[in-house]
């Protein structure tokens, strides 16, 4: 009796998003909506990096480094 190296199929996956169980169509979300939102937090992480990484903020008032 050996344990196949496959994914448990008992459980789906949880939703990151908002942990209701995955749908086998959005996996490892459970919908379409959560889906986006985890695309849409991923990319607005990537462009907040972009963003942050320019040195040419408002400038608000002397700030010291
Ligand atoms: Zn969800």
């Amino acid at each position: 009796m050996t344990k196949p190296m496959t994914r448990t199929p008992a459980r789906p996956p949880r939703c990151p998003i908002c942990g209701k169980p995955a749908t086998p169509g959005h996996r490892p979300f459970c919908s379409t909506r959560c889906a986006n939102l985890d695309l849409g937090r991923w990319l607005d992480g990537n462009y907040r990096v972009a963003t942050d990484e320019t040195p040419d903020a408002a400038p608000d008032d002397g700030d010291e480094r």
